[in-house]
């Protein structure tokens, strides 16, 4: 990864190579933390976090079920990513808050441990390469099922869980795919690792409920209404694993993948094999969305100051 000078760690900027933990961590023995995943893209004038807004929303909403108290206010974790970026002299780049259960003890249960928090900004390209935004990636199926609701809150941005999507990303990589898609517990499809994952068939776009255990993506709520401005059907629904195969065209969302065509499943070729028609005009409307060039949605860009 691009090393920039600082981070952020409970409420000081420290150097890079200083923000660092005991070993005993609670997290890193439980998982026992919450994070966020969110980009600031350059607009040519200034630098724009893109809907930070829902992601604290998500951040602070994410810690509700462990019982995580953020010693911050949403107003001083908005401050800090500024003063993050600018201090660090960034133009656009990934930010990544997390907020976990420190050292103290080494029981599960973590009463008596402190909350840590950290941010960390640095620069991050294309998270699955610029060419699988343009021709997109192959995917297989998972044989690792996404966790469901009542095991775990799947709409909770938690650290530990991600154990289930780097089952799910190895083995694609083993498997010589570029990434997975997940079903759920019933076998209906449910996201991707890192993404919520979108079909187009017949002129119409569908994606996966709630019920299939997914993520709310901030990525994913916004192509939703983007589509619909376009003046697409969105139909959130469940989705069988044989509509992947047969649907016209496929994608993924997410902050760190941004929209990316999925060309293939598990060695069929969805429509011609590459980026879509539909695909393409969303993806080009996200990409102008957020580098500040559609005025419908510059409530969604907060200028870093
Ligand atoms: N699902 C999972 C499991 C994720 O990790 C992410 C990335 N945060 C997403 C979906 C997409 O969410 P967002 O668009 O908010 O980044």
């Amino acid at each position: 990864m691009e090393e920039v000078d600082h981070i952020w760690m409970d409420g000081d900027l420290v150097d890079w190579n200083d923000a660092e933990v005991h070993v005993l961590t609670h997290a890193l023995h439980y998982g026992s933390g919450v994070f966020e995943g969110i980009r600031a893209y350059d607009t040519g004038e200034d630098t724009v976090v893109f809907r930070l807004d829902a992601h604290l929303d998500r951040f602070f909403s994410s810690a509700e079920p462990y019982g995580i108290e953020i010693p911050f206010s949403r107003d001083e974790i908005e401050d800090a990513i500024y003063r993050l970026i600018l201090e660090n002299g960034l133009e656009s780049c990934y930010i990544r808050p997390i907020a976990f259960y420190g050292y103290e003890e080494l029981g599960v249960n973590p009463a008596d441990c402190p909350v840590r928090v950290a941010i960390a900004v640095w620069p991050w390209g294309a998270y699955l390469g610029e060419e699988a935004l343009e021709n997109g990636v192959r995917v297989q199926v998972s044989s690792w099922r996404k966790y469901r609701s009542d095991m775990i809150p799947t709409n909770a941005k938690t650290t530990g869980t991600y154990i289930n999507s780097l089952l799910a990303t190895t083995e694609a990589d083993r498997r010589g795919f570029e990434e997975s898609i997940l079903l759920d517990a019933d076998g209906y499809v449910s996201e991707g690792p890192g993404e919520n994952i979108f079909l187009v068939n017949d002129g119409e776009i569908i994606t996966p409920d709630i019920s299939s255990s997914i993520l709310e993506g901030v990525t994913r709520k916004s192509v939703i209404t983007i589509a619909e401005d376009l003046g697409y059907e969105v139909d959130e629904r469940r989705v069988s694993r044989g509509e992947l195969y047969t649907s016209d065209e496929l994608f993924f969302t997410g902050t760190a993948a941004e929209v990316t065509p999925i060309r293939a499943v598990e060695n069929v070729d969805i429509g011609e094999g590459t980026k879509g028609p539909i695909t393409d005009e969303i993806q080009q409307a996200f990409f102008e969305t957020v580098e500040g060039e559609r005025e419908q949605y510059s409530d969604w860009l907060f200028r870093v100051q």
